[in-house]
């Protein structure tokens, strides 16, 4: 594969004018009222290749809200740890499932299909909470050493919206504890993950973060190998397999690249070895993804002829 023949420039400026027939279908999540405040007609999109050229669009370089990205960052943080204690308390399957559902747990005695749902964020964040009194300024600190911008940091207005009326995730959350694999009391832990799923960033940050996930482990942004070419490889499994909720068959399908979405409209996807791409747009579809972001990295892959398969 060569990324030098391929004029990104060019493709994004394309896609920025061939994605404006899919705005106005759909709306911004409203269950956290700060988020439906964003205006739903932003759109950027930004691209790192492996050897470390940028290529930006749109509203590339403004704040939105991560929210789920997060996951992928905590995931992470703890496999970066070395720690492994996660599997016994958190699944590796796609969940078929909404990403706030609660039905499996109860099945599965409170262990959650994958970690890139809210049960099992809530787990992952549970076992950062668990290693360190702190865990709520060692999430932003490790953002902001792969992103190399020390701006992005929690919106406390997102956090607390959230915190209000965040009724399912306490209900995620204590059925989890009735089944033992909660261990932190629960407002604190809900302090930690609220304000990990606050934290402003932008296309251009996310496309920076992602890199050990292109580069088998090793961030550029922090010139740090910051997990095993190993533990890269198995959260690109499960970004393919769980990174967007009950639509990851048709993301794969029509994409083809591990990604992780958040409800604040933000999608980032890679390419191993070749490079990380990540999209904002606030209108979301039914399953929570951004509707416009899906469409631009459908384009994004069917130009470049660039994804996994
Ligand atoms: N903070 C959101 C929640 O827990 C994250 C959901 C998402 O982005 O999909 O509901």
């Amino acid at each position: 594969m060569t990324l030098d023949t391929i004029d990104f420039s060019g493709i994004l400026e394309e896609i920025k004018e061939e994605v404006f027939p899919f705005f106005g279908k759909s709306k911004q999540a409203d269950y956290i009222p700060a988020l439906a405040k964003v205006p739903g007609d932003k759109f950027g999109m930004a691209v790192r290749t492996v050897d470390g050229q940028e290529f930006v669009v749109g509203d590339a370089k403004e704040d939105f809200s991560i929210q789920s990205i997060s996951k992928l960052f905590t995931l992470m943080q703890v496999l970066g740890l070395g720690d492994e204690d996660i599997w016994p308390r958190v699944g590796r399957e796609p969940s078929g499932t909404a990403f706030n559902s609660l039905v499996q747990l109860e099945y599965e005695q409170g262990i959650p299909r994958n970690p890139f749902i809210n049960a099992g964020a809530i787990v992952v964040t549970d076992i950062l909470a668990g290693r360190s009194a702190d865990a709520s300024r060692r999430i932003v600190d490790y953002y902001r050493m792969l992103s190399g911008n020390e701006e992005n940091r929690p919106d406390e207005e997102v956090a607390i919206s959230e915190k209000e009326c965040g009724y399912r995730n306490a209900a995620l959350a204590n059925l989890m504890c009735s089944f033992g694999n909660i261990h932190t009391p629960i407002a604190d832990l809900f302090d930690v993950y609220f304000r990990q799923c606050a934290l402003t960033t932008s296309c251009l940050d996310l496309a920076r973060a992602a890199m050990p996930l292109v580069c088998g482990g090793y961030s550029p942004i922090a010139d740090e190998q910051v997990m095993t070419s190993r533990d890269a490889k198995r959260i690109n499994a499960l970004l393919l397999t769980c990174g967007l909720y009950d639509a990851v068959g048709s993301f794969a399908y029509t994409v083809g690249l591990p990604a992780k979405s958040g409800v604040g409209g933000g999608i980032v996807a890679v390419l191993p070895k070749a490079f990380s791409v990540a999209v904002w747009s606030p209108e979301l579809d039914r399953y929570g993804n951004s509707f416009v972001g899906g469409k631009a990295l459908e384009l994004f892959t069917t130009k470049t002829d660039l994804s996994i398969f």
